[in-house]
């Protein structure tokens, strides 16, 4: 046996376990469960056909050959993206700390404090950088963002526009090309036409009920924009804005000049290119419009004690998204860019902002003087960082790249030029050089910075911004070191016990799948940067998709969508592309068992569909009588079945190729939501279940950390009917020969943590990867048989077996005074993050304890939960003072002089003996959600200022 193979250190069980577990189980081998659990007539019959597997030791050397095939130019393409310099500091301690990056959404803020603080930080630069009131957590991206913004703005529609269907949406040419062709894929399905023009001459006719911006254009002009949102309001059009965030140190931020929505990306505060992604995108807009607002919120809140806490705000919104009446599905987000954006305003503070931006545009004004005197023309009236001049393209792109120089080069003789925090002196003099030689003159250096100011009069910012403290005071490394560790310590992640949150699969995110992130071979591309500077990316890129190809079963896919949600849609999208195509523009309908996920019915909403909601039986499968009924009913008009294998109950339906034939027999495609795909890879696949589209979450099975509530990437992956309809990007060609238009901005979505997945993967092999599937099933049932007498499951397979995943019943503990949110918070007392919570049926808690837990913290956990049943049993309803309903318990509860509790304070903090030795404090008592929604403060101002 190899005991460098990389299936030892993801798989948590060892080999001596097995027979312990089989026993707990009642089976006498692996083979034996996997028969009990899943359909004999969907197994795959053959080995996934994947490269035999690499040993950590040698992939990191493969991925650091292949790196060598990506070219790091100079960029200058701008665009949305540019070179920044990443803080070590933040580097080190937060982008590669599993105590960051291993969390979970933090949907149970006592345990979450540290990261929730980081991301109020985030939304607190945005909100002042932007000058707007409120901002959320984090989008996908720019382009998303700006989509978001459009359906935000339609669905604020007065009274009197909705009765008048004012649908048409003005964008000015100024936009960047990619949100363009994301505003095109999003207008469409929900009714909203698209006007692109210049703003200048728009005539603020009454059938337009919004207009987007550009601040400043994307090649690099600022404009005033003030006079054209103070006609739009009289005009009753809503106006958002996308800014560039280090513009907006120098410039008059949007929201004074009175925009509704602000957007953009965060990405140039020291967030790696990574060649498209990821980056959090920012998203701003009124307090009035809060109820609108897509995203998560972090407020501010108090606890128990009342004390300042934070939480999600207005969370239990996020939970249902919505489903049929959503304008937005965005779940997963992208929190950890978020939270090293929002450090990255912590370690400059507004005077090391202003320095940076100051230096941006005095580099910008330094090389517009200095291609003026070679006779190259600047044509932008006033600029920032990015100038537009004249000269012949052809000409300087040939010298430039044999410099190792990308521009944007915007037609013939028209190139645009974005310099960036990491341009010097010698930079300029480069590009000078580049200059010269092409138009034949001769080159001189500059030695400084001139400090000519080329913003206008009028947009000169003037209003402070980052005054609170913690903006202030974390300047030396050793404070801010020990700020990020203060934060960290606050949070549990899977750095200190197991996550068992079920339909979302924190398993290992492995330190060798992460490493290569950190390469500057792979971290340093821009997205646009012609595709033979990337070769190992694209070599990277088309194994991954092959490799996801290879385990669905299916023909093409593209990485594009930045979550699960993004993929549901832009499978929907392909879906309603592929009946367009065949001229059946009727086939609208959409069928979604009663049990799916919220984003699945909001997706459909998204992309225009009429929601049939299906029935789901007594025992949790779908109702398959009810579900031909409406198949038949809606025959002519059948776009689709969304579908969750194995079911969002942990359940491996036995009638799905009898469902998916049902809906194909009526004319109709079958999605297949791909989250709980760590229960099928290499036993089953979305071919074979007779599904045309699956998306995955790469952030669940196939590696992707959850970074505390993104990234995420939601590739979809498709038959060979639908790959031609996969969608494209305007500046670099990708998907297929009828794409749609973008889902993303970058044309391959989060290229950098693409690599998690291909790690995983290739380090797996065909083997490793159905022998983790099959001890993520073997963990779940392990679990299952030591706490199904103490706790009811609610649903199992027909012989009994659950698949990756559980559901326990909590709902009768009501009648003891004890809710679901009470064992959630004891949890916390145990070491435990709760499993996932009133999802998919109240009152229940869904376990999924993953294939990279050991039997050892299986058993913590399982003793934990058993613990807690017996502390249910003693408790009465009358008892409102119980070690439940109190939990979690803080170190500040439990060292007081007096102790009032009637449990001891062994009871309450170390009720095991496993605890005292890795014992996880929560920093705050229990959050009160109502109060943090009656008073929605999202920005870091102290919590006095608005009582
Ligand atoms: C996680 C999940 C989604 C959404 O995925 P995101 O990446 O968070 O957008 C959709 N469906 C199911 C069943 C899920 O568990």
């Amino acid at each position: 046996m190899r005991t460098d193979a990389f299936a030892l250190r993801h798989i948590g069980p060892s080999e001596n376990d097995l027979q312990h577990m089989f026993k707990t189980i009642g089976v006498d081998s692996l083979e034996q469960l996997i028969y009990e659990t899943v359909p004999d007539n969907i197994l795959l019959k053959n080995p996934l056909n994947l490269d035999a597997p690499l040993s950590e030791y040698e992939y990191l050397n493969h991925i650091q050959e292949l790196g060598k095939k990506n070219k790091v130019f100079k960029s200058y393409i701008g665009l949305g993206y540019h070179p920044t310099v990443i803080p070590a500091v933040i580097q080190r301690n937060i982008f590669e700390n599993p105590g960051w990056y291993t969390a979970y959404t933090p949907y149970q803020a006592e345990i979450a404090q540290g990261r929730l603080e980081a991301i109020l930080n985030f939304q607190t630069t945005v909100i002042e950088l932007s000058g707007m009131e409120i901002a959320n957590a984090s989008l996908l991206d720019e382009s998303t963002a700006a989509a978001e913004a459009m359906a935000l703005l339609f669905d604020v529609r007065s009274r009197e526009q909705k009765k008048n269907n004012v649908c048409k949406f003005f964008v000015s040419e100024e936009i960047l090309p990619q949100t363009l062709s994301v505003l095109q894929t999003r207008s469409t399905p929900i009714g909203v036409e698209l006007v692109v023009g210049n703003h200048e001459t728009f005539d603020f006719s009454n059938d337009y009920f919004g207009a987007i911006l550009q601040y400043p254009g994307k090649y690099g002009q600022v404009n005033d924009y003030a006079g054209f949102i103070a006609k739009a309001k009289t005009a009753e059009i809503k106006v958002a804005v996308a800014a560039d965030i280090l513009s907006l140190v120098k410039l008059t931020p949007p929201g004074e000049m009175g925009a509704d929505v602000v957007v953009g990306t965060t990405q140039r505060f020291g967030i790696p290119m990574g060649y498209g992604g990821p980056h959090a995108a920012f998203f701003a807009t009124k307090e009035e419009y809060k109820r609108s607002m897509p995203g998560r919120i972090i407020g501010v809140t108090i606890d128990t004690n009342g004390n300042r806490a934070l939480r999600m705000a207005l969370q239990t919104r996020e939970q249902h998204i919505k489903r049929e009446k959503a304008t937005s599905n965005i779940c997963t987000a992208q929190v950890l860019l978020a939270v090293m954006a929002g450090m990255y305003a912590v370690y400059h503070g507004p005077k090391g902002l202003q320095y940076i931006a100051d230096k941006v545009h005095n580099s910008a004004s330094t090389l517009a003087d200095a291609l003026n005197k070679l006779g190259v023309y600047q044509t932008n009236a006033a600029f920032f960082d990015t100038i537009l001049v004249k000269a012949d393209a052809n000409k300087v792109k040939a010298i430039a790249e044999k410099q190792e120089v990308n521009f944007y080069y915007v037609d013939a003789d028209t190139i645009s030029i974005s310099v960036n925090e990491t341009t010097s002196i010698s930079d300029i003099n480069q590009i000078i050089f580049i200059f010269a030689e092409a138009t034949g003159k001769d080159s001189f250096t500059v030695t400084e910075l001139t400090t000519a100011n080329n913003l206008p009069k009028s947009l000169e910012r003037t209003s402070s911004f980052l005054q609170h403290e913690v903006f202030n005071n974390h300047h030396s490394e050793s404070q801010l070191m020990r700020y990020i560790k203060k934060l960290e310590r606050k949070d549990l992640s899977l750095n200190h016990s197991m996550i068992s949150l079920g339909s979302c699969t924190m398993k290992l995110n492995a330190a060798a799948e992460m490493l290569p992130l950190s390469m500057a071979n792979w971290n340093s591309i821009h997205p646009f940067a012609p595709i033979e500077q990337a070769e190992g990316y694209q070599i990277m890129l088309k194994k991954l998709e092959h490799q996801l190809n290879v385990v669905t079963g299916f023909a093409g896919t593209t990485l594009q969508p930045n979550s699960g949600a993004q993929g549901e849609y832009a499978g929907l999208m392909v879906i309603r592309a592929y009946h367009l195509s065949r001229g059946d523009n009727h086939r609208n309908v959409c069928l979604i068992p009663a049990s799916a996920h919220g984003t699945n019915p909001a997706s459909a909403a998204m992309a225009g569909m009429q929601i049939i909601v299906t029935k789901t039986m007594e025992n949790g499968n779908i109702d398959v009588e009810d579900l031909k009924a409406k198949a038949i009913e809606h025959a002519d008009n059948l776009s689709c079945l969304m579908v969750t294998y194995p079911s969002t109950h942990g359940v491996f339906e036995s009638a799905i190729c009898e469902i998916t034939q049902l809906i194909h027999d009526n004319g109709g495609l079958v999605y297949m939501d791909g989250a709980n795909m760590n229960a099928q890879v290499g036993l089953t696949n979305p071919a074979t279940i007779g599904a045309d589209v699956c998306h995955l979450n790469l952030h669940k099975t196939f590696a992707i950390p959850h970074g505390g509530g993104g990234p995420g990437v939601g590739p979809i992956c498709v038959n060979e009917k639908l790959v031609p309809f996969l969608p494209t990007n305007p500046v670099i060609k990708v998907g297929g020969d009828q794409a749609i238009t973008a889902i993303s901005a970058a044309p391959y979505g989060s290229a950098l943590v693409c690599l998690i997945s291909y790690g995983y993967i290739t380090m797996l092999g065909a083997e490793g990867l159905k022998k983790s599937t099959q001890f993520a099933i073997l963990n779940a049932n392990y679990m299952k048989a030591r706490l199904e007498n103490h706790y009811p499951i609610l649903y199992s397979g027909e012989m009994g077996r659950a698949a990756h995943e559980m559901i326990l019943d909590c709902r009768a503990f009501e009648e003891k005074g004890i809710k679901v949110t009470d064992i959630a918070k004891r949890l916390m007392d145990y070491g435990f993050h709760a499993p996932t919570v009133s999802f998919p049926v109240a009152g229940t808690l869904m376990v999924e304890p993953t294939e990279s837990e050991d039997l050892a913290e299986l058993d913590r956990f399982c003793d934990a939960m058993i613990s807690i049943r017996k502390e249910i049993e003693a408790s009465t309803k009358e008892d409102e003072n119980n070690i439940l309903r109190n939990a979690p318990h803080t170190l500040a509860m439990l060292t007081t002089d007096t102790w009032s509790f009637p449990y001891t304070r062994e009871q309450a903090a170390f009720p095991l003996d496993y605890i005292a030795e890795n014992k996880f404090w929560p920093s705050v008592r229990r959050v009160d959600e109502a109060y943090g929604d009656r008073n929605l403060v999202c920005s870091c101002a102290p919590i006095e200022a608005y009582m």
